[in-house]
């Protein structure tokens, strides 16, 4: 007995220790107390079994020991398995900086580390320019003229988003720039989502491009040149690094500098002979300044030794001699300003190079070190920005969209997809302005900003998708009155710009983050780099800890035993715990896939993706919790934050299992199964009753379709473009009088009280009046409402030979 009840005792405090990565002393402690025991009560064998356990623990665990025979083993072991980092790979990894994904990352999140970035909102300055600017700007936009009519935005608006400094929110008020946050960059990008050619036209400029370089890197001289003349759209700029031959795999791009003399204004100066071939390089069409990555070489050493200098960025004027540059690329869907740019000898002087000459070589550098704000900002807010208006308008069409005698809203089949596209809209929400926010206390968020770009504008593509379908043939026709149509056709441009978002998923989310923010991993390459063995013994028995740490969380949360302790109400609290659980099985399967395939796991892709999909929807998940947390919840909140977090932590289970049943190595995933998922998957997709409850919420006058349709461009002022949300709106608004109204009709009319002949709803409102079955208000009331309601289902039509381009050709079939 008492040696059962030792062993028990030793099982629970070793896994004591363990969860609490409290190290080998208090391990030891436990066993030497409990063979002590053992040996003194009777049960000798039990006793001394665990001596020899606390032996093992203090030859392994304690650094004196450890370091006289195991470190140095270990050491040589690392150094042949380690995957070898390339210069360029390396340059990545050191871009950017680590927060909450580091703390998924170590199986141990600590959730006061994310509260304590506070969340202070938007400057009054801010806010006003959200609420007025944007909304002129929003107003002037008919998506259909835009894209078809014009191929361009009018020129009023291209005249007002200069004079308002829309293209220098990231540059300094001393420059003549608007100097916004993060957040209120996003804050504006999303509301200019209304029209998806407005939103990347100042998205651009303000994300990685010639503002950012030159601010980060940029010489005082070009500073006070350029960056004035940024903000207020006298210049605008374009940045080309792609070309045909270098895509995905950036720098491979043949394009190249050689260093030579040259004349410039009347003078022989040392410059760059610059020959080179861009492409879908967006406003490059209308560019006035052109940021250029191209290979810098100096065959006749004019500078140095140095004849390979590499990757180097420099800006040149459009009208440099030799520049070819105007013409224009048509992206799907949306006539935002894209197109080619190519140069062959083009002479610039080496003051051009961003930085100055001494910049020469460090162009990739620069751009990893600026990609991560600008890739968490502008298409991740687009992103959001479009599930706001895709919940406004989807759950308006679909309340006041009537057949078989109901709204369409009301039927289960609507209501999945509405329900999805609130919960992709309020998790796009979360994600875009929490991540913003630890951007304005001073994050640069590397690995978060993969997973925003790549899962915002998956939601993207999913909720345009869903809108599409609740519309029917209202958004399949184009034309003017078509809201959706020309952004779900414009979709790809996101999927596909700054890191295709297949590459992204599979490379770069987990690829980058399992080194990036891994608490061991970085340190133990560095300690191997530099041959230093106290380092690394320090790196390797700290991560062994941590993996022994993840294995016992994961184990006995799995188990429901010693859930977390989670600083969150009783609504976000269970996810909270969740996440923490599934972070530990997180950390320790992370650390097994790259122990088991070394550098094998960044060919294994797809093994790659469903652990960066794990990261993903735990790293999701926390900012809706941090969300939740720190907003007022509103009537009907808790049904979507329910929903959204059960389809949060059903992928990242889903993305687990995946996992386990393509592990090479089967005895190690049938371990991992076992470890992280004990009792198998936990989270299902969300109930019924919650897709019930938020469907019918976004399509009515509920406070939270007001919240998720807050800061978009809701209104209807004189002057302004149509608005359809904001007619929505009203509708919704006036539709809780006209659904009783609705009713009484319909019973009426099935009941042979009205005329069978009084098919239009109008002819059953008059009716029904004739017949006192309703009221004189009420009548004036349906008639004012059935005319708005007729008008928002209205497509355009055209004539006959209005699409074709070349009338000559037009065949007129009936004549
Ligand atoms: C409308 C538009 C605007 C753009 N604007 C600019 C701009 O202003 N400046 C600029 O420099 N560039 C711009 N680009 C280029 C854009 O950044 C590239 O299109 C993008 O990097 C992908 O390159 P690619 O299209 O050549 O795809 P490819 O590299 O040919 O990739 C094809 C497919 O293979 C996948 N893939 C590639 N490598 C891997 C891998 N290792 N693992 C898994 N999958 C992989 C990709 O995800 C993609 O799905 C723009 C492109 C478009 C279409």
């Amino acid at each position: 007995m008492l040696e059962l009840l030792l062993i028990i005792v030793a099982m629970a405090g070793l896994v004591w220790v363990m969860r609490r990565e409290a190290g080998a002393l208090p391990a030891l402690g436990v066993l030497a107390v409990l063979g002590l025991i053992g040996v003194v009560f009777g049960a000798v064998t039990v006793g001394i079994l665990l001596w020899l356990g606390a032996a093992a623990v203090a030859a392994c665990g304690l650094p004196t020991l450890r370091r006289r025979w195991l470190t140095p083993r270990l050491f040589a072991a690392f150094d042949k398995a380690a995957p070898k980092v390339s210069e360029t790979e390396r340059t990545a990894l050191e871009a950017g900086s680590v927060a909450w994904d580091g703390e998924l990352f170590s199986g141990r999140p600590q959730w006061q580390r994310l509260l304590d970035f506070r969340n202070a909102g938007l400057s009054e300055e801010e806010r006003a320019f959200v609420d007025h600017q944007c909304s002129v700007a929003a107003g002037m936009c008919n998506a259909w003229e835009i894209a078809r009519e014009r191929a361009d935005l009018p020129p009023e608006l291209w005249e007002y988003l200069k004079r308002e400094g829309f293209f220098g929110m990231i540059i300094p008020k001393r420059y003549g720039g608007l100097e916004f946050s993060a957040k209120a960059q996003s804050a504006v990008l999303q509301k200019l989502a209304v029209n998806e050619t407005l939103m990347v036209t100042v998205g651009v400029p303000n994300s990685l491009g010639p503002g950012e370089l030159l601010l980060k890197y940029g010489t005082e001289e070009q500073k006070n040149h350029y960056l004035p003349r940024l903000a207020d759209g006298r210049e605008i700029p374009c940045f080309g690094l792609t070309g045909p031959r270098a895509g995905s795999d950036a720098t491979s791009l043949p394009d190249v500098g050689i260093v030579c003399r040259g004349q410039h204004n009347g003078q022989e100066v040392l410059g760059l002979k610059l020959t080179f071939e861009k492409r879908w390089i967006t406003l490059a069409p209308i560019a006035t300044v052109v940021g250029l990555a191209f290979r810098m070489f100096d065959p006749d050493g004019l500078l140095g030794d140095t004849s390979d200098l590499g990757i180097t960025c420099a800006l040149i004027p459009r009208d440099t001699p030799g520049m070819d540059i105007g013409r224009r690329h048509h992206p799907i869907g949306s006539p935002f300003m894209n197109g080619p740019i190519r140069g062959k000898d083009v002479f610039i002087p080496l003051e051009w190079i961003i930085g100055g000459p001494d910049m020469a070589g460090q162009g990739w550098r620069m751009l990893v070190e600026c990609l991560s704000v600008g890739r968490c900002i502008t298409l991740p807010s687009g992103a959001s920005g479009i599930g706001r208006y895709a919940v406004g308008w989807a759950g308006g069409f679909t309340r006041i969209r009537r057949q078989f005698n109901l709204p369409v809203a009301d039927m289960e089949g609507v209501q999945e997809p509405l329900a999805r596209i609130a919960a992709h809209a309020y998790i796009a929400q979360a994600a875009v302005m929490q991540t913003a926010n630890t951007i304005d206390h001073g994050v640069k968020p590397a690995v978060p900003s993969a997973i925003l770009k790549s899962q915002l504008t998956e939601f993207q593509r999913s909720m345009l998708a869903d809108a599409m379908d609740v519309h029917g043939g209202r958004t399949v026709t184009l034309g003017p009155r078509n809201y959706l149509g020309i952004a779900y056709s414009a979709n790809p441009v996101s999927i596909t710009v700054e890191g295709a978002n297949i590459m992204t998923r599979n490379l770069m989310i987990f690829g980058q983050g399992a080194i990036r923010c891994h608490p061991y991993v970085l340190d133990e390459l560095a300690a191997k780099d530099d041959n230093d063995l106290v380092a690394f013994d320090k790196a390797i028995f700290g991560h062994a800890g941590m993996v022994f740490g993840n294995a016992a969380r994961a184990f006995t949360q799995g188990l429901g035993i010693g859930k977390s302790r989670v600083p969150f109400d009783e609504v976000a609290a269970p996810y909270a715990q969740e996440v923490s659980r599934l972070a530990s099985a997180f950390g320790l399967c992370a650390d097994a896939a790259m122990a088991s395939l070394g550098s094998g796991l960044k060919k294994r892709e797809m093994l790659s993706a469903r652990l960066g999909d794990v990261l993903s929807n735990l790293y999701l998940a926390s900012m809706l919790i941090k969300q939740w947390h720190e907003s007022e919840s509103v009537e009907h909140e808790a049904a979507l934050m329910h929903y959204s977090c059960r389809t949060l932590l059903y992928r990242a289970e889903q993305a687990f299992t995946e996992l386990f049943d393509n592990l090479p190595n089967r005895a190690l995933a049938m371990t991992l199964s076992a470890v992280a998922l004990p009792l198998g998957r936990r989270w299902h997709k969300p109930q019924d009753r919650f897709t019930r409850d938020i469907a019918r919420a976004i399509s009515t006058d509920s406070a939270l379709r007001h919240k998720l349709t807050a800061d978009t461009w809701n209104t209807q002022e004189a002057g302004q473009r149509d608005n359809p949300l904001a007619r929505y709106n009203v509708l919704l608004a006036d539709s809780e009088r006209a659904e009783p109204l609705y009713r009484r009709i319909a019973k009426a009319y099935s009941q042979g009280e009205l005329p069978a002949e009084a098919l239009h709803p109008e002819q059953r409102v008059e009716a029904a009046w004739e017949a006192g079955l309703i009221e004189e208000d009420d009548a004036i009331f349906m008639r004012r409402f059935e005319r708005e309601v007729l008008d928002m289902l209205s497509v355009d039509d055209f004539a006959f030979d209005a699409f074709a381009t070349d009338k000559d050709r037009v065949v007129w079939h009936t004549t």
